[in-house]
């Protein structure tokens, strides 16, 4: 049976394809019962996420997705039950708002200097609500027919070495766990089997993340194979880290779809374990 708990996933707020509201209401469709809406650097979703939820007799897990910046690499920390309104936590996010804006013209100059003209106004044409992303460039250039899925534009043109690449700092490892833990929620590390970084790094990263005040992982999440599940179990398990689990579903076509996620493997300490939004399901199972 799929479990009933996602902890990650993205509206239109940052770049997710449905609005909050849709989200929530597809999410209870899909037989989520604890939900966090985890949008990229912007909260704006929470409130009415909340509305919704309660309305559909779901629990709503206010949630962000902190973009990091980690020995020139970029890696994404997990806000869970912060409180958005936390005054540090807010500017933080703020200021990596405002920074996005200054990255988006780079990457639109970037890739104007390479002969594709008007690809900031076309990704801001995506980015509805709240923050610009290179999902946003991404979906635009699709659009204009510079590939056909969202892989392979990425692969030639928004990583590293690519013409529409161009380097930003996000905030520090430290600076985003405190936020998220001054605000009174748990700093969890979002998928870490995607950061290719090889062993002896991720034990850095995971020593480091441990002695900042970093207290879950995530381990099982739409973007780890069932390999990594078992992978990220045992290391969790290594560095005393309570476990997360989300779809990082993005919206309808090509991304996960929500309520598919399997239970956490055995000895998982699981990071809603004593939550109050997870009473009721205890009471069911
Ligand atoms: P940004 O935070 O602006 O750098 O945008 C990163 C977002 O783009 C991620 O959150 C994903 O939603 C999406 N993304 C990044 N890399 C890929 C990829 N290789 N394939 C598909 N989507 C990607
Ligand atoms: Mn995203
Ligand atoms: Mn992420
Ligand atoms: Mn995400």
């Amino acid at each position: 049976m799929p479990s009933p708990i996602d902890l990650h996933s993205h509206s239109t707020v940052s770049d997710g394809l449905l609005m909050p509201q849709a989200l929530v209401e597809h999410a209870a469709a899909q037989g989520v019962k604890v939900l966090s809406l985890t949008d990229h650097d912007d909260t704006a979703g929470l409130a009415i996420a909340a509305k919704v939820a309660a309305e559909h007799g779901m629990q709503l897990v206010n949630g962000v997705e902190i973009s990091v910046t980690w020995r020139r690499r970029t890696i994404h920390v997990v806000g869970l039950r912060i409180d958005p309104d936390h005054a540090p936590l807010r500017d933080g996010l703020e200021k990596i708002r405002a920074g996005r804006h200054v990255r988006a013209q780079g990457i639109a100059a970037s890739l104007e200097k390479f002969g594709i003209a008007g690809s900031l106004e076309g990704a801001y044409a995506h980015a509805s609500q709240g923050i610009i992303s290179r999902a946003h460039f991404a979906r635009y250039l699709i659009e204009q027919g510079y590939a056909s899925n969202f892989k392979s534009l990425f692969k030639r043109y928004l990583v590293k070495g690519k013409p529409g690449y161009f380097e930003h700092h996000w905030a520090t490892l430290e600076e985003a766990i405190t936020w998220i833990a001054g605000s009174g929620g748990v700093a969890v590390l979002a998928h870490p089997g995607r950061y290719d970084i090889g062993r002896t790094n991720m034990l850095l990263l995971l020593e480091e993340f441990r002695n900042l005040g970093g207290t879950a992982i995530e381990v099982v999440t739409g973007s780890h194979t069932t390999d990594q599940f078992q992978e990220y179990a045992k290391l969790a398990h290594m560095f005393g880290f309570k476990a997360s689990m989300g779809s990082d579903y993005h919206g309808p076509g090509g991304y996960l779809e929500m309520g598919r996620l399997p239970d956490l493997p055995r000895g998982c300490i699981p990071v809603w374990q004593d939550w109050p939004e997870t009473q009721s399901l205890n009471n069911l199972r």
